[in-house]
Order: structure tokens, then sequence, then C-alpha cells
């Protein structure tokens, strides 16, 4: 047997409707794109602010090139560490209000990094069921034992934790916001539920990084005040801040044990130096300049109204995330096709990305969009609704 094996498990995902394939997605000035030669407007990017075309961001990043070059030539630990990169990491260390900050080359890659230098067999896991799949294949890695309890069920996670071992090393992993759901746990209460069992925290901020926190915007961590009190908040570059890469931000010691012990860091070559200008650009603007965070979340409200007007249902938005249950994997497709062809590029998220039966439309918004984007998307949304439940679910 060779490739056919293959072929056969990529017809079996045909028939389930969970075969993916990768589109032409071209960037047509924000927030307009063209995908597979249709024009839309965008509403599939985490670029929330708009950052990722923000001049004062490329200016940054151009200028690093020219000072240098496109790559940095070795891993962090060898010669990979400019003085580019140390200013980027003190500055999150601040904006985070931590002793320390490391950064990584992608999210994804952070999180492998960090849980499997943090963990180790023997050591108890509690994950939130819906945690991103960076945070898993981490755990998974580090050969730690794991568990799951309910999304966002705290008492859940109570439960689990009263019934695990005093002495063992425990760690609660969460993400902030989450991105398929664009929900958030109470981190207020997983701290206090941390201290009270003795274990420790990660808190993924990827999808709430510059977008919370009353005074520097770094996340919720910030909102529940809670940033002395999470051991580890991770954050990306790679969404709102506009660019690429990621950083964890903790205590020495944590930061210490990375840099020791963290393949994902120390076997991998340091980000470009255009990536670390632009993140450091972007951490600035997010602290000073508030006028892109206040229109995102006019838009954000704009868009739940605009919904409920319709008869539209999405949850509460408490993020510019806004999922459009839909059950069906096919259906998800079929409507994702339908309003690509009406001029709106919304992506239909399916399993195993989401749970079984919860295929959606993943809607995003952004700094970008225009009131009329959001009416008419809206509009179009509500048109789709009796095709929805003629399809089954
Ligand atoms: C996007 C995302 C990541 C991965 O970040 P990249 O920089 O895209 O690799 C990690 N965690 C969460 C919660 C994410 O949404």
């Amino acid at each position: 047997m060779s490739q056919e094996s293959y072929q056969q498990a990529l017809d079996d995902l045909q028939a389930a409707g969970q075969l993916r394939r990768i589109r032409e997605v071209e960037p047509d000035g924000l927030p307009h794109c063209v995908v597979e030669g249709q024009p839309a407007i965008h509403f599939s990017s985490n670029d929330y602010l708009g950052l990722s075309r923000d001049p004062r961001l490329a200016e940054a990043a151009i200028e690093a090139i020219g000072r240098y070059g496109t790559g940095t030539g070795s891993s962090r630990l060898i010669a990979g560490t400019n003085r580019l990169v140390m200013r980027l990491e003190e500055t999150l260390a601040a904006f985070k209000g931590t002793e320390a900050a490391l950064v990584f080359n992608s999210g994804y890659q952070a999180n492998v990094a960090i849980l499997q230098a943090v963990l180790q067999p023997g050591d108890y896991v509690f994950c939130d069921r819906l945690n991103h799949a960076s945070l898993m294949d981490g755990v998974l890695l580090s050969g730690a034992k794991w568990t799951r309890y309910r999304h966002l069920d705290l008492r859940h996670l109570e439960e689990k934790l009263a019934k695990t071992p005093r002495e063992t090393r425990k760690w609660i992993v969460t993400d902030s916001v989450f991105s398929m759901d664009g929900d958030y746990p109470d981190l207020k209460a997983v701290a206090d539920l941390a201290e009270q069992y003795g274990a420790m925290t990660l808190v993924d901020e990827a999808h709430a990084t510059g977008l919370y926190g009353e005074r520097k915007r770094s996340g919720l961590c910030e909102t529940f005040g809670v940033s002395d009190r999470i051991t580890l908040q991770m954050g990306t570059f790679s969404k709102a801040l506009g660019g690429a890469g990621a950083y964890v931000a903790g205590s020495r010691v944590m930061i210490d044990t990375m840099i020791n012990k963290a393949r994902g860091l120390i076997y991998s070559t340091a980000m470009p130096p255009a990536s670390m200008a632009a993140a450091l650009k972007a951490v600035e603007i997010v602290q000073t300049d508030a006028s892109l965070r206040d229109r995102l979340w006019e838009n954000i409200r704009h868009f739940a109204l605009a919904c409920a007007e319709r008869g539209v249902e999405i949850p509460t938005l408490k993020s510019p995330i806004a999922p459009v249950l839909v059950g069906g994997s096919a259906v998800a497709l079929a409507h994702g096709q339908a309003l690509l062809e009406a001029g709106y590029f919304v992506q239909a998220i399916r399993p195993p990305t989401v749970p079984a039966n919860t295929a959606r439309l993943r809607v995003t918004i952004t700094a970008v969009h225009k009131p009329e984007h959001l009416d008419g998307l809206a509009e179009r949304l509500a048109a789709l609704k009796p095709a929805e439940s003629a399809a089954g679910r």
C-alpha cells in the first residue's frame, strides 16, 4: 500500500463535508479582498484593528530590515538576540506587568514550546474543553496527565482540582478569548481557584492582546486585575497586533525555565527583524492610541444591533468574534459559498476545529469595517435562515 490509503482518507473527509482546501485570498485595501477571483468584504481576518496595513508598522519594519536585514541567522541562544528583540521583551514585560518576557516565532510554536518546557510526566493539567489546538498539542507532547473541564465551567474545574492529590504540580490552562466562540472565562475566579488548590496558570491572550484592559490594553488579565496572579500570560502579535510571532510573560524563574527547556525556542531561528520591529511598534500604538480600539467596539455594537434587528441569532458579543451556528458541515460550507457570491467573505468553520454538529460561520468584526458593510452582512445572514432549517442539521 502506498499513497492510496491517503486518497481514501481524503475521500472520506470529502464525504463527511470535512475536506479542507486552501483558497487564494488577495487583499485589496482593507476591508476588501478578492477570494479566488470573487471580490468581497473581508469578515474572516483576526487583524481586528487593521494594524497589518498601518504605515507606522510598515515603516518600523522597513527600517529594521535596513539595519538588521531580512533574517536573524541563528537561534536566540546562539546569536539571534539583537538589541531590537531585547527592547521588545523589556517593553512586553512592562506591558504585561511581569518581571520578564520572551518572544517566539508564532503562537502555535509558543504554546507547544511553553507547555513542553514547564510540564513533565507526573504533573496534572486542567484544560478548558475548547482550548486552542496548540495548547492541547503542547500538553500531549509533555507527557503530563491531563483532563478537560466543560467550556467555561469553573465549578467543573474545581471538582477536578479537588480530586487531585495536593502535593502534585498542577497547571490550569485556558484561552482568554476563545477563538471560535468569542467568549471568555472569569479570570479572577480562575486565579482564585488556582491559589486555593495550589495550581499554576497559563492564559492564552491571542485574541485579547491589544483589545482589552483599560489602561494598557494588554489583554483580559488586565481587565480582571489578575496580571500579577496568572503564572504565564501568553499572547500573539499575529492578530490584533497585525504582525507575526508570539510572547510569554511571567516571572524571571519561569522565563529562565523556558530559555533552558523550551525546544521550540532553542532549536528555531530567531524571529525576523521586520517582525520584531512591527511588534514593538504595535505594542506602543495600542497603549497610546485608543482610536482604533474604540472604532472596533463601536462596530461590534453596530453589528450586534444589526443582527438583532433582522432576527439573526448570535451570542452576546464580548469580542470581535461572532459565531453564527448552523450545525452541519455541508450547510456551513453552502452558506459560506452563498455569502461569498453575495460579496461577503465569511469562513465556514467545521469539525474538528469545533465540536461535532457545531459547524458555524465565523464572522470577525474589525475597526476598518464601515456601517454599510456590517448592515449588508447582517442582511445576508438573515436571508440564509430559511435555507438553514430546510437543509436540516
Ligand atoms: C491563533 C491562535 C494561536 C496561534 O497563534 P499563531 O501566531 O497564529 O501561530 C494560539 N492560540 C490561540 C488561542 C489562537 O487563537
